[in-house]
């Protein structure tokens, strides 16, 4: 026999047999099934389908061991269809072999009063969702009148208790309106906010304390009828303070980079001014021919120009790190460009014992580029291919089209690099495989990258580990062929006059000794702008050169008031200051070539020759 025979007599009865020792349902009599709407309530746990509060209570005692009868008790079912019965209930225990059992007895009570309890149960539902929600619920009518709010809402606005007692709106508000930073946008939310009619508000409230609400209003709707108005606060405060502190920490990481760029800009001009005076005199000394000190002084020169490099890079860095860095894009050809620094690297590959190869450009390969920039990144690849490079190995550039772009690949036969190595190349300071001890910063890879992507290009490697590698520079591609060409230099010698104006004695006579290498060449000097105004009146130069810091006015100054007899002078600028907004204001007051201080003397030399030939074939 089964404990289910137990029910045989009772098929008409609801009743229900329980173990005592799990509380599982071991039998249901059908008629029971049916009125709840299971097919089967075999199985399941009593308190599954139980929902009255006493019946816990009751298992909690049967669990602790106390088995008592009880009768005429309320109890609360839940059907399969998720309705919830009320029933009056008696519960006897029953020992059978060996086991307790407990039989409930169920008798449905009347149906008005199931109705009243499904009800108190959907408000008790809705009001624990709207207790449960992690925001601030306000509800009014449409005349602004408080409905309802949860007590997060008191929270939130820290209502009083007897103003929540009162329940009067008047107070509510007025409390709400003590808590706001400032009175006057609160009252602005009361005003407009609070009754607003569009469809859906949304607003930030700064209250006291520091804190802040989000608040979020739409209309409250029943079908088509506005009842009135829903508010959700939810407390941003946190949010905003980390904000506020990412805000305060960027605007400060902002101020320091720009008392780094200051700084290194400061420092690099003071550097320079020293450097020019060893670099200029080394380099005169070295033309000179100065045995028995010749290797000294290349030792000085390449120890000073190592330094120059280094105070260039540093400052390139902070400036495109900063954002700064101007660039003068051109359509450039890049042949010419590749060949100047081949020519360049020549002796530093004879050094390495690498072998530059030849370089043809269609002369289609044309690039939208600033010069200047296009040599430093084509030097950089170049000189990385040279230096990383193994004896007797090579160098050579290709180039190929895209749609869109030009690809300058720098070839090397060199170390290689490994794949993990790859991933780290283009950071800062990242010097790579067993490369240490060849002579660099790690600053190049990654600046020029910076300049490629800056002119809408970028740089990008591959590499076989021991075997070598290439670095592909694309940049812009100009598609319409422009005649314009570097002009081929000449030889002449006709007279070429120059006045050169600097307040620093040493700056001169590097000058003075540079310029007396060219034939014909004259050259005039002055200290202040108000001294070469009186010799630009007095006579016409071909050639002016300033510095950007005179004692009584700026080189710019001294440029925008050349009288007109020396109108037509070709203006230069030689500055310790290496800034690109040094640069552009140069460019914009017609200064038509800016040079820097160290003063490399070939490249100067080279730059008045090139004035002198165009003078040479112009009418
Ligand atoms: P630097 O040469 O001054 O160290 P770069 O930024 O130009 O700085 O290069 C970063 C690092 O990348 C180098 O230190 C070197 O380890 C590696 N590297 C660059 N070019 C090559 C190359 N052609 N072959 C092998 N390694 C290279």
């Amino acid at each position: 026999m089964s404990p289910s025979d137990l029910l045989q007599d009772l098929y008409r009865d609801l009743v229900i047999l329980v173990d005592s020792t799990d509380q599982q349902i071991v039998a249901a009599s059908k008629s029971c099934e049916a009125f709840l709407g299971y097919d089967s309530l075999l199985g399941k746990n009593i308190e599954e389908i139980e929902c009255a509060l006493m019946d816990t209570f009751y298992w909690e005692e049967i669990r602790s061991g106390q088995i008592e009868p009880r009768e005429h008790i309320e109890g609360m079912y839940l059907c399969a269809d998720g309705s919830v019965v009320s029933v009056d209930k008696n519960i006897y225990p029953i020992a059978y072999m060996g086991r307790n059992y407990l039989a409930i007895q169920l008798t449905p009570t009347d149906s008005e009063k199931n109705i009243n309890l499904d009800l108190e149960r959907t408000l008790a539902v809705l009001r624990a969702t709207l207790e449960s929600t992690a925001d601030a619920i306000l509800v009014t009518d449409l005349d602004g009148h408080i409905v309802n709010f949860n007590r997060r809402f008191a929270e939130f606005w820290a209502l009083p208790e007897e103003i929540l007692q009162q329940g009067r709106d008047s107070l509510v508000y007025r409390s709400m309106l003590h808590r706001f930073a400032d009175r006057k946008a609160g009252r602005q939310f009361m005003e407009q906010s609070l009754f607003a009619r569009e469809e859906e508000s949304f607003i930030i409230l700064h209250l006291r304390r520091n804190r802040w609400l989000e608040c979020r209003s739409r209309p409250q709707m029943m079908g088509d009828q506005i009842l009135g108005r829903v508010y959700t606060f939810a407390d941003i405060s946190a949010r905003i303070e980390a904000e506020t502190r990412l805000q305060e920490a960027v605007q400060q990481a902002h101020a320091a980079n720009r008392a780094k760029t200051e700084f290194l800009n400061h420092m690099s001009h003071e550097l320079r001014t020293p450097l020019n005076a060893i670099l200029g005199f080394a380099q005169l000394m070295q033309s000179e021919g100065c045995a028995p000190h010749e290797q000294k002084v290349d030792l000085i020169l390449k120890g000073a120009w190592h330094l120059l490099g280094l105070i260039n890079e540093v400052l390139d860095l902070a400036q495109v790190e900063s954002g700064k860095i101007v660039l003068q894009c051109e359509k450039v050809h890049v042949e010419g460009i590749v060949h100047e620094c081949l020519a360049f690297l020549n002796p530093m590959a004879e050094k390495y014992q690498v072998s530059l190869q030849p370089f043809i450009a269609p002369h289609s390969c044309i690039v939208e580029a600033d010069p200047r920039r296009l040599r430093q990144m084509i030097l950089n690849l170049l000189s990385n291919a040279i230096k990383y490079n193994r004896p007797n190995g090579s160098v050579w550039i290709s180039c190929q089209a895209s749609e869109e772009h030009w690809i300058i690949n720098v070839h090397d036969s060199g170390v290689g690099i490994s794949p993990e190595d790859q991933n780290r190349l283009f950071k800062h300071f990242n010097r790579v495989g067993s490369t240490q001890h060849i002579e660099g910063t790690g600053i190049g890879l990654a600046f020029s990258r910076k300049l490629a992507q800056l002119m809408r290009g970028d740089i990008q490697l591959t590499s076989t580990y021991g075997k070598g590698s290439c670095f592909h520079l694309s940049l812009p591609r100009v598609h319409a062929v422009d005649n314009a060409g570097s002009l081929p230099p000449t030889t002449t010698t006709k007279p070429i006059s120059i006045l050169y104006v600097d307040d620093d004695a040493t700056n001169r006579l590097i000058v003075k000794s540079a310029v007396k290498r060219l034939p014909n060449a004259l050259l005039d000097t002055s200290e202040t702008g108000t001294g070469a105004l009186q010799k630009l009146a007095a006579h016409s130069f071909d050639i002016l050169i300033v510095d950007m810091n005179l004692e009584d006015m700026t080189g710019i100054d001294l440029v925008q008031q050349i009288p007109d007899r020396s109108q037509s002078a070709v203006r230069f600028m030689l500055s310790a200051n290496d800034h690109p907004e040094a640069r552009s204001l140069a460019r914009s007051a017609g200064i038509e070539r800016y040079m820097t201080k160290p003063l490399n003397i070939k490249e100067f030399l080279e730059a008045i020759e090139e004035v002198r030939s165009r003078l040479h074939i112009l009418p």
